[in-house]
Order: structure tokens, then C-alpha cells, then sequence
């Protein structure tokens, strides 16, 4: 039996409780259980000697117990002196039972295993592992390094170890090699099966950091695997939807003229060439999947209305959908300014709209009397009907993932043809990623800020110097401009960060009494959110303390200033991003980035990053040059599913060969591709069809 279906409880000692739990790691078959692996190792196979341990290290060990005595501090701890002619250690228990005291008894031999530390008399393990010996034997140590996994309440460590062995004992010999001979030749890795039983059950000699790290080639080929995975379910994706119809858009283009000619600007060359390649896309009769990259000001809301004017002109609607109530009313105004006059009609929705506004919209929508529907997702939700969609704009996607996308579709669908769908994103992403995380799209890239932008100039100040900084926010306040003050996450509990962004917030109100100070933060209920921003949107409030929740793509043309607590702390990408807030209006922006001292040389470099670029896709590379893996995008970020062992950031050399293997793949073993989608993704991928 395939073991991707075989339940665990298949396993010995995987009962229906323990099946139970499991299910919480997301464990359900065999299958799951290999590919559940290891974060860390323990050395058990050999025995140090007692004389060279040092404090921190995880070591076995063995010897005679020498004393063993209950000792009182605050409580009862059993103290046991082991010592095997190099030198000694003490061994603590603090809990402890009258069988255990028993038997650790001076005289007995014992193999123990656990972290080393300073105690009270020298070093000392706390609560170690341990079993019995008999002196005269040899202590047996284990072949293999001992995997950690991630566990769970109720799931041990040992439970974990015994289901892994019997799956390798058992069932590693029947896992299928889809990946072709030649790749594994060409990129030297080990087979599925080899790689497994290395990563599950290293030899003593195995690189342990590259194994912690993810980056041991037996990993590598799992990442490998996995990320090819992604890639042919999205290329399939893609495929399938190439093969559906889509209204055939060919206007003469006068009211995109229209449009053009009304605006205060002209189009940057990179906005023109954006908006020909949608317009190329739409001509085609095949569903348009577009994403527009651009940075922060770049100009992308403009060029989806142009694409807008495109449909409307062929007689369609179109549909624009914001992440938030807030960038959706922004985008109604916007929309509103610039086709009304044009004779076009555009309607909102979002979840505010109550009763009899709601039902006007909606009829405006579904009679098609509105050209232009302008929202949140409530666009998409039961109850709303369009006479005739074609085209689909989705704001900021990156809050939204794959999944995301292809409901939008459906629900935009009407017979037979797909509604044509242009995303469009502020997070600037290296061409290489790009390529994979975006696989079923088409990528434009805005990469030229309009004239006449003067760059956020930003300084990079310690926090030793915060009176200086808060006397900046005064002037600016004072001369009638507006602030954020930013306390970006730093403590692992929401709770105590919160305390934090409160107590700056208090802070600042009692430096600067004569300034409106309002709060925000992520435990906010949205609509509380959005009352604070729209009051500091229409000037209502001073300074804005927030932690990181500011809208991406919130206009406030006044907020000429920007004040960053901790910023070393943060991705630089993220770091731009929320400079992009500053420096809309005619006041040129400023950005002023504190950290705590000492800053280490590498966040020096990063921070001076930012001082000398203002272009998100050269920081984006310099972000990702300079740091480990895996910081600069979080999949939230990016609106990507979460990869199960692969790290697109760690593993990103693999991508450029996962791209090729993914080509070959469907062109010469097209029968492995639907199995390989199905390992990885199992039943998450149901997006395959349409
Ligand atoms: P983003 O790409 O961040 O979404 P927006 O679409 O919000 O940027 O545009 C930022 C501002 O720049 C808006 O006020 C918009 O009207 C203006 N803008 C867009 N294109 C141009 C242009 N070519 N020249 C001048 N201003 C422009
Ligand atoms: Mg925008």
C-alpha cells in the first residue's frame, strides 16, 4: 500500500489517542511521519569523559556513583557524585521518588545523558537522562546521532523516535523516487530514501551544523523536492487556466485617452509599459494573470485604472479590491475623481455599508448601471452578483495567498469564462523568487518613481539620543506637519509589546502636551483601527505611536515624519516599506531610524542601506545579500503557502534548477508530475482544477 495513504495508526504503539495528537503536528500517515524531521540532534554515541566536560554542552556520560545524599535547598534535592576516573559531576534531581532514590545508590554504575551546567559544587546535570549499567561491561553508546523533533503536548520525544524507526525499518524501502536518475546524477543528491534515513538517523561522523541548519544535502534534496512540488502545481495551475476562455478586450482605447489626458501627470515609462502589457493580456480571450510589482508610490493604482478603462470601454465591469476597509475607501475616492467626470459610474462596497446603502450598490452592481465596483473582499461574498465582470484588481496582494486568488475567480466566473485578474504588490522581490513564488503569473515591474519625488532622507540616530529625536517630532508637529512614531514587535509576548508601544505612547503625550497623540496596535479590533487612522488621515491626530499595523498603502500626504524604535531589529524591506508612508505630500519626507546601542557591524551595513537607496528592489538584494536565511520575506509577507521543509530564502540556489527540472519534468516524465504534487501537497492542492 501506498504509504501517503497508510494511516499511522498502522504503526506499533500509534493508538487511536496518540493518533489523536499526532494529527496536531499534522501527522496522519506513515508518509507523514518521514517526513516529519529532526530540528536538532543529541551525540550519544560516544562517551565523554567526565574530566573534559564544560558547561552547555549536551554530552553522555559514564561512571560510578561515588555518593549520593538528599540535600535541602528551599526542597529536597537527591544529589549523586559520578565519577569516572577523569573527574567528577554532581547529578540533581528535584523531583524524585523513594524507588528512584533507591537505586541511585553509591556504588552503582550509570550512562547518562543531558545538559552540563554550573550548580553549587562545580558542574553538574540537572534531571538527566539515565539507565543502569553493570560496571564490568563495556556502556553501549547508540550508532546514530538521536533526533529531536518537534513535538507537542502528549507526543514524546521517545514516541516520535520509535515511530520514526519502525517507518524507516519498514516502509522507507516502498517510498517511490519520482525525481528522474539524470537529476539526481547532475545535482549530486542522495536518492528520497537515502535522504531520509540520513536526515531521520545520522552517522556519527554527519555534519551536525549543516544538519541543524537545513543545509546538509539530504535536506537540501528533500527542499529540493518540495519547492519542484510547488513549482509544477503552479505551472499546472497556470496550464489549466490557459485553457479556459476569457472576455476578449479590444477597445479603440478612447476612454483610456480620456483618462490620460484628465490626469494632473503623465505616465512614467515604466507605467506605460506595464499598462501595454496588460493590455496585451487582454486581448487574448485567455484569462489575463497578472502581477504588477511596483514600490511604494510607484504609480500602481493609476495604472489599474487604466486597465479598468480598457474593460469598461469593451463594455465589462471591473472589480477592485483592497485589503481594508481604509485603502478601500482610498481607492473609491481615487476612482471616483478620475472617472466620474468621465461619465463612468463607480460603486463601493465593503462590510460597513448597511441595509439600503448595501442594497443600492448591489443593484448597482448586478444591473450593471455601476462600471466600476470598488471594495474590500465583501465584493466577493454571498449575496453579490455582477452583470458582467471581466476584470479583477486585487490591491496589495501579498495579504493574500494562492488560495485567496482562485476563489476570487470563481466567484468572478460567469459561464464559461474567467474574469481576467491584475494583482498588484509592494513588496519588491528578487526576479529569481519572483519566478517561483509567482510561477502561474505574469510579472510587469514599475521600476521608476514618478518625477519629482524628493528621496525620504533618513538618518540612523541611537536611542541614547531620544530627547533630540522627540524635539524633531515637536517641530514638525509644531509647524503643522504630522508623525508616526513606531514600536516595532521586540519581545516575544504581544502582551509586553503592547506595554511597550503604550508606554512610548505615554511618554510622548507627557514630552509633548500640546500634541495630539493617538495610539494603534495590532490588538485593535479593525474597525477601531481604521478610526484611529482615519482621524490621523484627516488630521485629526499629531502623532501616530503604532506598532507595525500601519496600512501599507495608506495615503496621509501631511505625515512628512517617520521615527523607527529599534529598526535593527527589523527587515530592511519592511524598513522601506514603512518609510514609503512619509514624503507623499509637497513637504519631502524624513525618516529617522533609532537603535538600541551597541549596534554590531552588520546592522550598521544594513542600516546604511537604507541612508544610501531609496529603490525597494536594490534593497530587497542587499537585504538578502547581508542577512541568514529565511528573514527577509516571511510567507505572510508574501501571500506564499507555508513550505513544509523548504525555506525559499535558505534554499533560493535551488530555485533557478527546480525551474528547469520542472520543464523537463512535464515535457519527459509527465507521469511523475502528479504524483510528486500529490506528496507534497497532498490535499491542499484541490486548486489544480478550476
Ligand atoms: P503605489 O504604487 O504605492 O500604490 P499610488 O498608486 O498610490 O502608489 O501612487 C502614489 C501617488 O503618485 C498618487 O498620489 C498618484 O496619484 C501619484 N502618481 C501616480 N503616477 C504618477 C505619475 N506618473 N506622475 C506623478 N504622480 C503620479
Ligand atoms: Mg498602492
Amino acid at each position: 500500500m501506498d504509504i501517503a495513504s497508510l494511516p499511522v495508526t498502522t504503526l506499533k504503539g500509534a493508538g487511536p489517542r496518540l493518533a489523536e495528537k499526532l494529527e496536531r503536528l499534522g501527522l496522519r500517515t506513515v508518509q507523514d511521519v518521514l517526513f516529519h524531521l529532526p530540528f536538532r540532534y543529541q551525540d550519544r554515541t560516544r562517551l565523554t569523559p567526565i574530566g573534559s566536560l564544560k558547561p552547555g554542552m549536551e554530552a553522555m556520560i559514564s561512571g560510578r556513583i561515588e555518593l549520593a545524599d538528599v540535600v535541602y535547598r528551599g526542597r529536597r534535592n537527591l544529589v549523586c557524585r559520578l565519577t569516572d576516573g577523569t573527574g567528577h559531576i554532581h547529578l540533581r534531581f528535584f523531583h524524585f521518588t523513594a524507588a528512584q532514590k533507591a537505586t541511585l545508590e553509591r556504588g552503582r554504575s550509570l550512562r547518562c545523558f543531558g545538559e552540563v551546567r554550573f550548580g553549587p559544587a562545580g558542574l553538574e546535570m540537572a534531571h538527566p537522562e539515565y539507565t543502569l549499567v553493570d560496571g564490568s561491561q563495556a556502556p553501549q553508546a547508540e550508532e546514530h546521532l538521536t533526533p529531536v523533533y518537534p513535538a507537542t503536548a502528549g507526543v514524546h520525544q521517545l514516541s516520535l523516535r520509535k515511530l520514526t524507526r519502525q517507518a524507516l525499518d519498514h516502509h522507507v524501502d516502498h517510498i517511490q523516487e519520482w525525481l528522474p536518475p539524470p537529476v539526481l546524477t547532475e545535482m549530486r543528491l542522495p536518492t528520497l530514501k537515502e535522504a531520509l534515513v540520513l536526515v531521520h538517523r545520522p552517522p556519527p561522523e554527519a555534519e551536525v551544523t549543516a544538519l541543524e541548519q537545513g543545509r546538509h544535502p539530504a535536506q537540501q534534496r528533500l527542499s529540493f523536492e518540495e519547492l519542484l512540488a510547488h513549482h509544477l502545481s503552479l505551472m499546472r495551475l497556470r496550464a489549466n487556466l490557459q485553457s479556459h476562455r476569457a472576455p476578449e478586450i479590444r477597445p479603440a482605447g478612447d476612454l483610456l485617452k480620456k483618462l490620460l489626458t484628465s490626469l494632473p501627470f503623465s505616465f512614467t515609462s515604466a507605467q506605460t509599459r506595464a499598462l501595454n502589457e496588460i493590455r496585451e493580456d487582454l486581448k487574448q480571450g485567455r484569462p489575463m494573470q497578472r502581477l504588477v510589482q511596483g514600490d511604494v508610490g510607484s504609480g500602481k493604482t493609476v495604472v489599474a485604472a487604466g486597465a479598468c478603462a480598457l474593460a469598461i470601454e469593451a463594455g465589462y465591469q471591473a472589480a477592485v479590491m483592497a485589503p481594508t476597509e481604509l485603502l478601500a475607501e482610498q481607492h473609491l475616492r481615487n476612482f471616483s475623481d478620475w472617472f466620474t467626470p468621465l461619465g463612468i459610474s463607480v460603486a463601493g462596497l465593503s462590510g460597513k455599508l448597511k441595509n439600503r446603502a448595501r442594497q443600492e450598490a448591489l443593484e448597482k452592481i448586478g444591473g450593471g448601471s455601476a462600471h466600476i465596483a470598488v471594495g474590500t473582499h465583501a465584493l466577493f461574498q454571498e449575496g453579490v452578483a455582477f452583470s458582467n465582470l471581466a476584470l479583477i484588481v486585487v490591491d496589495e496582494q501579498h495579504r493574500f495567498g494562492v488560495h485567496q486568488r482562485l476563489q476570487l475567480r470563481e466567484k468572478g466566473s460567469s459561464g464559461d469564462r474567467l474574469p481576467h485578474q491584475l494583482i498588484m504588490t509592494a513588496t519588491p522581490i528578487p526576479r529569481t523568487l519572483a519566478q517561483s513564488l509567482y510561477a502561474d503569473l505574469d510579472v510587469s515591474v514599475i521600476d521608476e518613481l514618478p518625477p519629482g519625488r524628493t528621496p525620504v532622507e533618513t538618518v540612523v540616530v541611537s536611542a541614547a539620543r531620544r530627547a533630540e529625536v522627540v524635539s524633531r517630532v515637536r517641530a514638525a508637529c509644531a509647524a503643522g506637519r504630522q508623525a508616526y512614531w513606531v514600536c516595532p514587535l521586540i519581545e516575544e509576548s504581544e502582551v509586553l509589546q503592547l506595554q511597550t508601544a503604550t508606554d512610548t505612547a505615554d511618554a510622548l503625550r507627557e514630552a509633548l502636551p500640546d500634541i495630539r497623540i493617538a495610539l494603534v496596535h495590532g490588538r485593535m479590533k479593525p474597525a477601531e483601527k481604521e478610526k484611529i487612522m482615519a482621524a490621523f488621515k484627516q488630521g485629526k491626530v499629531d502623532l501616530l505611536v503604532a506598532t507595525t499595523v500601519i496600512e501599507v498603502g495608506v495615503d496621509v500626504p501631511n505625515a512628512s515624519l517617520m521615527i523607527i524604535e529599534n529598526a535593527e531589529r527589523l527587515g530592511l524591506s519592511q524598513l522601506h516599506q514603512l518609510r514609503g508612508r512619509v514624503g507623499r505630500g509637497a513637504t519631502a519626507g524624513s525618516c529617522v531610524l533609532m537603535y538600541q546601542a551597541p549596534l554590531s557591524e552588520l546592522a550598521r551595513a544594513r542600516l546604511a542601506v537604507l541612508r544610501e537607496t531609496g529603490d525597494g528592489f536594490e534593497i530587497a538584494r542587499r537585504d538578502l545579500e547581508m542577512r541568514g536565511p529565511g528573514e527577509m520575506l516571511g510567507t505572510r509577507q508574501t501571500g506564499m503557502q507555508e513550505f513544509h521543509i523548504a525555506d525559499i530564502m535558505r534554499d533560493r540556489a535551488l530555485l533557478p534548477q527546480v525551474q528547469k527540472t520542472a520543464q523537463m519534468m512535464l515535457a519527459d516524465f509527465p507521469q511523475h508530475v502528479e504524483p510528486i504534487i500529490r506528496r507534497w501537497l497532498g490535499r491542499k492542492e484541490d486548486y489544480g482544477g478550476v
